[in-house]
């Protein structure tokens, strides 16, 4: 498959610069990119008319360019010799190989022995033709993705309550409207800096935020209300608003009666969460709780936005739960802009979850466990719904079953070593695998493991579209020519299955004509793509599904009329606080969570390798307060050592006042000895299958000198 020609930078003027989009975040800043855009810039520009960003970028926006002609891109397929060297060879002798070796798995110990790792990074095409691949032409359940250590608790609750999951069910502009938006375990200041120039607006009309964190975090500094809650106890507070609320009869009883159903259970709980006792499970005063609820019930229009930090729990769904609830009880869902939404990471995290690499979901949201859903799909590719396989492992539990039940494992456009909880445990897994396939740009701490090696092309090489976390699916564009050697994922993937024998079902020229047979295959499914084409893309800055055919505009907001279960009302859960997967106890006496910084992102497979963000941040840094320090003697600088039941990992403290005294924080962008995830645990959300990421039992120590 070839891409479409790619258009020589050298030969574009700036003003003729090509609208795409960073290849990071879920923002998906429009970028500009083209040549001498400024005297030392480099040849990336935000997009001005881009009605998202609006012309900003974070730092990682701005050095995106330098991934491109990097020196240490892998160019050259790569396979592991018998003294565990790579060695350089042809695509032909690395297809071969690992079409070979699947066939053995598959022969020796069945079909579901193959597993396939995708990533929320892959365009809306890649992601499909990765779930097609696995289900068509590997004929494996075992697929999933690592979007579900990302948003899967987000997205659990919002189809449970609403019928449908879209992180954002109004426009990120809707923000600027809102006058209280109260952001819950989310530090965009950090993890998305241009959206704070919506929260500016908002305060200059008058707004007013309120950030709930265990950390004084940059955005929490923005507020007009801070709330430093202890870690893991999110649900807890959240179902002391609505104590507040039932009480000071601030909800929304018409509301509640006319378009949702099941509160009188949540109205049961949440009158068991008084004040006094929330105070004491999450360390907000009660005053603070009681100016919380009173400025989001009594607000024109409210929004409650949520991140990781309320969401990677071992009940992150029924945190979530529990902030709909909350706003479900102030009538406040499907009003102008008001509701609930979540702030998806990754870049293509919303339709990376849309599309068929999950393991339960084939593309448009349908179920793979649906007789329906399984036959729409069998339909579009030709095959017997029968001959599909069922559900498969979740993320975690696919991981945890290499090297017993899964031995071959092939891994597209995630770096499983740094992002998984529990590294150790994960590398032993990793190590016996019979085979393991890396296909990425650059050689990264999974690939460390890898007998494979297949370097791909980058975000601005070829084309594909991405959903933003608004829900919005825009075009990426191939801009720069790639250098010779690396192949298009979709092309990898066509050459595999064609070596699988089921070429003629992944014969694409493009990946406009992936998109087209994804349009077919989401009609009618909640994720309905069908009435969305390139031109559509461009000609309006983006559409947003559900699109159901060409004539329609796209549908920015939600819930205005009807919610999408088939009565047309959302549903109430009620949940309750419970511990934690573990604890602090004596033994272990003090909480670990774990974040971002501004200038990496995730795995840190690509913002390591850019100079200017390496050295800017070139380590990880463990947070504590001065308190704590004090008690270690440690001091800004000091080596100290962080333990957990699995693991101790080594940090250079950096004392501040901005965390709680009983909570340390460190970044996860980092492998091997700095990895954060060597201490994470694998207690997992029954739902969501969602790990722990945000709640660590550890104890800490000075190093010695
Ligand atoms: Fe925008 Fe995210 Fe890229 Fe930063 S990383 S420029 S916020 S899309």
């Amino acid at each position: 498959m070839s891409a479409t020609p790619p258009i020589p930078l050298h030969t574009l003027p700036s003003a003729l610069a090509v609208r795409t989009h960073c290849p990071y975040c879920a923002f998906q800043c429009g970028i500009l990119m083209g040549e001498d855009l400024g005297a030392d810039m480099p040849r990336v520009s935000g997009d001005p008319h881009f009605p998202v960003n609006n012309g900003q970028l974070c730092i990682k926006g701005w050095t995106s360019s330098a991934l491109l002609d990097h020196p240490e891109r892998i160019t050259t397929p790569q396979l592991r010799d018998s003294r565990g060297e790579w060695r350089d060879v042809s695509w032909e002798e690395s297809l071969d190989f690992v079409t070979d070796k699947m066939k053995a798995i598959r022969e020796q110990h069945g079909a579901n022995a193959n597993g396939v790792f995708g990533s929320g990074a892959l365009t809306n095409e890649k992601t499909y033709l990765l779930g097609k691949f696995a289900r068509v032409a590997l004929g494996t359940a075992n697929i999933d993705y690592n979007g579900r250590f990302c948003m899967s608790s987000a997205a659990a609750a919002q189809n449970r309550a609403f019928g449908i999951d879209r992180g954002l069910p109004f426009p990120i502009a809707d923000i600027e409207q809102a006058e209280v938006v109260m952001l819950v375990g989310a530090n965009t200041a950090d993890t998305l800096p241009p959206m704070m120039q919506w929260f500016d607006r908002q305060k200059k009309a008058g707004g007013r935020l309120v950030v709930a964190d265990p950390r004084r975090t940059e955005t929490a500094r923005a507020a007009d209300l801070f709330l430093q809650l202890t870690p893991g106890t999110d649900l807890t507070l959240a179902n002391g608003l609505l104590y507040i609320a039932l009480e000071e009869r601030l909800t929304d009883e018409r509301y509640i009666s006319e378009r949702t159903t099941g509160f009188d259970a949540v109205r049961a709980v949440a009158l068991q969460y008084h004040p006094a006792r929330v105070e004491r499970l999450t360390g907000v005063p009660e005053s603070q709780l009681r100016q919380a609820v009173r400025w989001l019930a009594t607000a024109r229009a409210s929004m409650v936005l949520s991140g990781r930090g309320t969401e990677q729990h071992s009940k992150g769904v029924e945190s979530v739960h529990s902030w709909i609830n909350l706003m479900l009880a102030l009538g406040k869902v499907g009003k102008p802009h008001s509701g609930y939404g979540c702030l998806t990471g990754q870049g293509n995290g919303q339709g990376g979850r849309e599309h068929g690499q999950k393991a339960d979901q084939l593309p448009g949201y349908r179920l793979i466990e649906v007789g329906a859903h399984r036959e729409a799909l069998a339909k579009v590719w030709g095959v017997e719904a029968e001959s599909l396989p069922r559900k498969g492992k979740s993320a975690f539990e696919l991981l945890d079953s290499l090297g017993s039940e899964i031995r071959g494992l092939f891994v597209m456009g995630s770096n499983v070593a740094v992002a998984a909880p529990h590294l150790s445990r994960l590398e032993q897994r990793l190590k016996s695998l019979e085979l393991l396939v890396v296909c990425d740009a650059f050689l990264n701490e999974t690939s460390a493991h890898a007998h494979v090696f297949l370097p791909v092309y980058q975000w601005a090489e070829e084309d594909g579209t991405m959903t933003n976390l608004e829900g919005r699916v825009i075009r990426r564009r191939a801009v720069s020519r790639p250098p010779s050697g690396p192949r298009s994922d979709l092309d990898v993937l066509r050459e595999l299955a064609m070596r699988l024998g089921c070429g003629e079902k992944f014969a694409f020229r493009t990946s406009e004509s992936v998109f087209n047979e994804l349009r077919r295959a989401t009609a009618g499914a909640t994720a309905d793509y069908s009435g969305i084409t390139y031109a559509k893309i461009e000609s309006n800055d983006g559409v947003f599904w559900p699109c159901a055919s060409e004539e329609h505009p796209g549908t920015p907001r939600l819930f205005a009329e009807r919610f999408h279960h088939t009565d047309g009302r959302a549903r109430f859960f009620a949940v309750e606080h419970r511990p934690a997967g573990e604890e602090p106890d004596a033994e272990f006496p003090l909480f670990f969570t774990t974040g971002r910084y501004k200038e990496h992102y995730n795995s840190g497979a690509q913002t390591r390798v850019v100079s200017r963000l390496r050295n800017t941040k070139p380590t990880p840094r463990l947070e504590l307060h001065p308190r704590l320090a004090r008690r270690h003697r440690v001091v800004t600088g000091s080596r100290v050592v962080v333990e957990s039941r699995r693991a101790k990992v080594e940090f250079m403290a950096e004392v501040t006042p901005d965390i709680r005294p009983d909570t340390l924080f460190a970044p996860f962008h980092w492998g091997g000895r700095d990895a954060a995830n060597l201490l994470t645990g694998i207690a997992l959300d029954p739902i969501s299958r969602m790990p722990e990421f945000k709640l660590t039992a550890v104890r800490i120590a000075r190093v010695m000198s």
